[in-house]
């Protein structure tokens, strides 16, 4: 058994950010300990530039696992923490290489000394660890270009951490540490990618779904919630507002010209997820368009579309290919619940050919013949909220954001 006492964590890019840091770090390490609340006896030490998961005799393996999933971390590692003393990491250094080794292997020291008082200066201690590592084992060999594993030493103020791999972290910004977007959520595979990127940026994100029974079955809705639930292993949960859409994609196609009905569509889940954004207070909206895939995305339905609101649109794919797209689907493990076959709201309703380039003069006559407001304040009235958690155990839908 490997007993690392410690995960060392570093923040990358937002320590970059020199006036927001002390936000920064307070959310990182609240949202680490919500990750990791399962691990009762950790603890979280969080220092200007690094943060210690102090382990306490829980297993490193799955700790570091469900640190992956934690934006704001640029890369962390399994550490022991030592005396400031050159018998001390001398040994250390070893045992970790007595468990990480397999005959063959291949190893380097990088040591780094950020206390300049210590005795060994980086190059000293590389030698002096080194030597240390290649009389006391069988079969290794130093490899400064390519190691098998690469011993990190870094003698700091307060004392020496040693540590054989650095794994990279998930990078962005803490979740909710960039304030609070709505994402247009479909079924489709776009927009669970659109809310991941946004999430990653350190965007608190809270999902709306139209959903229009019986034209839309309870499975199309249960993918839109597994989709969700993807999601929230980034956050710990997520909110879903789910939109009953039925009466007005019935009336849209009663009273709007075929061609425009896809636009009017837009145009009203549009407003609707604008009001839900007021009521909880978020300052925009995202959502997973891509420009020219489809008939809805082109730069003139954008244009027509858009025009209901002022409010910023966050389009994180709107310049990416379908390829790019679904290679990240895949990596965050979306794209097979978003390949289930149950149609969406939209597909159902779509014409053969809804307009690629409507007209923003002619979408506001039309929907000028009807009043509106009574329906959608409705569809407003009716939302029904979720929260899906990426946890299933009971009584973890505290609120984290
Ligand atoms: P996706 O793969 O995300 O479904 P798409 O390529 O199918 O996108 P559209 O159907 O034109 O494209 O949808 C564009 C965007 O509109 C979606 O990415 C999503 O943000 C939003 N959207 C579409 N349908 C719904 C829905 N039923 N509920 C909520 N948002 C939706
Ligand atoms: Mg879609």
């Amino acid at each position: 058994m490997m007993n690392y006492d410690r995960i060392l964590i570093r923040y990358g890019e937002m320590s970059l950010k020199g006036r927001n840091r002390k936000h920064f770090v307070t959310k990182l390490k609240k949202n680490i300990k919500f990750i990791l609340q399962d691990f009762t006896k950790i603890k979280i030490e969080a220092d200007w530039d690094r943060m210690y998961v102090l382990l306490n005799g829980e297993e490193a393996e799955l700790v570091m696992t469900a640190l992956k999933k934690v934006f704001g971390i640029q890369s962390f590692s399994p550490a022991i923490k030592t005396e400031k003393d050159i018998d001390a990491i001398r040994s250390a250094a070893l045992h970790i290489i007595d468990q990480a080794h397999i005959p063959g292997n291949t190893f380097k020291v990088s040591a780094r000394r950020s206390d300049k008082k210590f005795e060994y200066n980086s190059n000293a201690l590389n030698h002096a660890v080194g030597a240390h590592i290649l009389i006391n084992t069988e079969d290794i060999r130093v490899d400064v270009k390519k190691p098998d594993i690469n011993l990190i030493v870094e003698v700091r103020e307060e004392a020496a951490y040693i540590s054989g791999q650095v794994i990279q972290g998930a990078g962005g910004f803490p979740v909710g540490s960039s304030g609070k977007a709505m994402l247009m959520l479909s079924g489709g595979i776009d927009s669970p990618v659109a809310g991941y990127l946004t999430m990653k940026r350190g965007v608190n994100v809270e999902a709306v779904h139209f959903h229009s029974p019986p034209f839309t079955s309870e499975r199309a809705k249960q993918k839109v919630l597994d989709l969700a639930e993807k999601l929230g292993q980034y956050s710990g949960s997520v909110k879903v507002h789910i939109v009953p859409f039925t009466a007005i994609q019935e009336t849209i196609h009663k009273e709007i010209p075929e061609a425009y009905s896809m636009t009017a569509t837009r145009r009203m889940m549009l407003r609707i997820t604008d009001e839900i954004r007021k009521s909880r207070e978020g300052l925009a909206i995202v959502t997973g368009e891509s420009l020219g895939q489809v008939a809805s995305q082109t730069m003139d339905s954008m244009y027509a579309i858009n025009d209901v609101t002022s409010t910023p649109i966050i389009r994180p794919l709107i310049t990416m290919d379908k390829l790019d797209i679904i290679k990240i689907a895949e990596d965050i493990d979306t794209m097979e619940i978003s390949n289930r076959p149950y149609e969406d709201c939209c597909t159902i309703f779509t014409p053969p050919a809804p307009k690629t380039r409507p007209k923003l003069d002619k979408i506001i006559m039309f929907e000028s013949k009807f009043d509106w407001t009574s329906l959608l304040n409705e569809a407003v009235d009716q939302t029904e909220t979720v929260m899906v958690s990426c946890r299933n155990k009971k009584g973890s839908e505290e609120d984290l954001f």
